[in-house]
């Protein structure tokens, strides 16, 4: 079921926020990498489920979507609607990928997935990353709630190349850490999730990080 097909696309009647104009947009629900290449493309440079209305204004539409990635065994769900919508679909996501053995995750946005996707595509754990977020973040004077996204990995340099948000999740800024930092949370094993968790996520990571700090004293 999850491998036969094809970039799964759905319609939606939705109204441009700018205008006001109703239209029927065109959204993808599942995209598989081997099968689906320029979809996943789509995605990484933020044009996937994108409306564009004739007035100009582009918006970005909230969607379920499936993103499975068959040579890493890796599935992304993304679900909107809050943690109940969430917790819903955990439940099922669970059943459908069952006998999977690659990671699965669950994201609410498709932001969140670009990331996810980014971080596959660099050969680095998420789980690891959010930790190192969470220390970073941490380090800038307990800023846990600011957005802080993963952009790039340079291995020569042995850098993480990260955007950092301000308190109001706005102007963009780039910032860059050490690698080593990254590869010292990511060789200990005994912080892996379990299978079972999906939501890999900012709480999933302060959590994690306490554990690992009380485990230390
Ligand atoms: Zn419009």
């Amino acid at each position: 079921m999850l491998t036969e097909d094809v970039a799964i696309i759905g319609t939606a009647r939705v109204r441009c926020p700018a205008c006001g104009l109703e239209q029927d947009a065109e959204l993808v629900q599942s995209i598989n990498t081997q099968k689906n290449p320029s979809a996943k493309q789509r995605l990484l440079d933020g044009e996937l489920n994108v409306l564009t209305c004739a007035c100009g204004k582009r918006t970005q539409l909230a969607a379920n979507l499936l993103f499975s990635d068959p040579a890493t065994d890796y599935l992304c769900q993304v679900c909107p609607g809050g943690d109940e919508a969430m917790a819903k679909a955990a439940e099922t996501f669970r059943a459908v990928a069952a006998g999977a053995r690659g990671p699965q995750r669950l994201v609410p946005t498709l932001n969140a997935l670009v990331e996810k996707v980014k971080l596959l595509d660099a050969g680095l754990e998420d789980w690891a990353i959010e930790m190192t977020k969470v220390l970073l973040l941490a380090s800038l004077g307990n800023e846990l709630d600011r957005v802080l996204l993963f952009d790039s990995v340079d291995r020569e340099a042995s850098v993480l190349h990260w955007v950092l948000f301000d308190e109001d999740g706005r102007r963009p800024a780039p910032m860059a850490s050490p690698l080593h930092a990254y590869t010292k949370l990511v060789t200990r094993t005994q912080g892996k999730p379990a299978p079972g968790e999906l939501q890999i996520d900012r709480a999933w990571a302060v959590q994690a990080v306490r554990e690992m700090i009380s485990n230390a004293n």
